[in-house]
């Protein structure tokens, strides 16, 4: 055995070890993180709701250059388009001079969070108050939501076919909503419940008056709160049949930490990939390859409906685009490769009882690639093959970004899923790659600004290699 290699030497050699960004970055790249923050930031808090963030993401979009597509409509080679669907799931394509069928490069990430949707016969009072009763959306903890400032976000579909924009809580000096909790004196059978179910999702019913209608016999509290929202929103109580409410977390995003480098805020699952997926799209206009940036609904739910990833639009726009292009739907579709971009769990020393250290995400360590995601023995999981993992491995180590592997957590203790499988059932090969979060689902989940600066780094390099 030969030894001609120090003990030092050879560990650099052969061994493996995770990489924190701040090790070895130069105070230009702090800068740079820490302006690209910024931007986020902006980002959360315009785009609390799927709705707006295809609001959002269209208005960056079209300051790039990007136009509507309508079905059918003649591309170009370095056209920039953006589709719609349905106001809630937003896909952008740049069309690139390498030929379609060699393959397109797709980042899927999702704008929809877990929240409470406000019901469809919601208002009703109750011993001096007005409430709005909800159905929980997605994997809500019910415990975190109550005793919190809330605010309404989304829209009212009117039956004369118009559409009222409500925010209601987010600007300085709104009011906001509310859902009680039990004081502590009271609460001795409460506390005795498991977490999952001391709050009933019955209960979280948002706190919307106190204040009765002069001279009303009856429900005069729930009258003025109409006759409210008929003077500022011009709806009936019969409107909100037709609606899509949300109640959202009213805090704005924070800084967290004295030194500034982590991120509070709601909604970074998956804000926190869709965004950089945008800004990579933005930077590489010199890139060769057609780029597709999947911005989906429902991830929460199952990914199902027509603006989940399961809907055929994202296959119908790539076939109008392979149509265009003259190109075998069957052999892009073979020769595309998709980041599904989402988040993971950030490991907690909190709880790391649930956490596999070796292999889950750790905070500063950069963009995470789960190989699969899934439960128990990888159940419900596309996995990316190890040639694709290594492929990836591959371009990432070209542009020195600073990645790290991810296992959601121990394999019995629970698991997850992503829009991966959704792809990949397309024949496209997938690997989830995003930002580990703290507390993911919570009204406030935390998040490394320099995480998501690499996510940004990986993903141009994604689309530009
Ligand atoms: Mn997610
Ligand atoms: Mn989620």
């Amino acid at each position: 055995m030969a030894q001609n290699m120090t003990a030092a030497e050879l560990k650099e050699k052969l061994c493996y070890k995770k990489t924190n960004f701040y090790d070895n970055a130069t105070d230009a790249e702090i800068d740079a993180v820490y302006d690209y923050s910024n931007g986020y930031s902006k980002f959360l808090d315009d785009a609390k709701t799927e709705r707006e963030a295809v609001k959002t993401a269209i208005a960056m979009a079209e300051a790039q250059g990007y136009v509507p597509y309508t079905v059918g409509m003649q591309l170009k080679v370095g056209g920039k388009y953006y589709y719609n669907n349905r106001a809630r799931y937003l896909i952008l394509f740049r069309i690139g001079s390498e030929p379609v069928e060699n393959g397109v490069r797709i980042i899927a990430s999702h704008i929809d969070n877990p929240r409470l949707d406000v019901k469809q016969v919601p208002l009703y009072e109750d011993n001096g108050f007005a409430f709005l009763k909800t159905h929980y959306y997605g994997g809500v903890r019910k415990y975190q939501w109550v005793a919190t400032p809330l605010s309404l976000h989304g829209v009212v579909s009117l039956k004369d076919g118009s559409v009222v924009d409500v925010i209601i809580g987010e600007d300085e000096g709104d009011p906001v909503l509310y859902i009680n909790d039990l004081l502590p004196h009271l609460a001795q059978e409460q506390s005795k419940k498991p977490l999952g179910s001391a709050i009933p999702a019955e209960s979280l019913n948002l706190l919307i008056g106190s204040r009765p209608y002069p001279d009303a016999e009856s429900e005069a509290i729930k009258l003025n709160v109409l006759n409210i929202l008929n003077e500022k929103y011009g709806i009936t109580e019969e409107d909100f049949l037709s609606a899509d409410l949300y109640a959202t977390p009213a805090a704005k995003a924070r800084d967290v930490g004295l030194d500034r480098s982590l991120i509070g805020a709601y909604g970074h699952d998956d804000r926190v990939c869709a965004y950089p997926s945008l800004t990579a799209l933005f930077e590489t206009d010199d890139s060769e390859h057609t780029a597709i940036i999947i911005l989906a609904d429902k991830e929460e739910t199952g990914s199902d409906g027509n603006t989940g990833m399961q809907s055929a639009v994202f296959t119908d726009i790539l076939s109008e685009i392979t149509a265009w292009a003259g190109a075998n739907l069957t052999a892009t579709k073979a020769n595309s490769k998709c980041f599904s971009s989402d988040v993971t769990a950030c490991y907690d020393p909190n709880f790391p009882e649930v956490f596999d250290a070796k292999n889950s995400a750790k905070i500063n360590c950069g963009v995470a690639m789960s190989k699969y995601t899934g439960h128990g023995g990888k159940g419900g999981t596309s996995e990316a093959s190890a040639e694709f993992v290594a492929w990836v491995r591959r371009i990432l180590a070209e542009d020195g970004v600073i990645w790290q592997t991810a296992d959601l957590g121990k394999a019995d203790v629970g698991g997850g899923g992503t829009v991966a499988k959704f792809i990949a059932k397309h024949n496209i090969d997938v690997v989830d790659i995003g930002v580990p979060v703290i507390s993911m689902h919570a009204p406030c989940e935390v998040i490394s600004k320099a995480d998501i600066w690499c996510a940004h780094r990986a993903f141009v390099a994604f689309l530009r290699k």
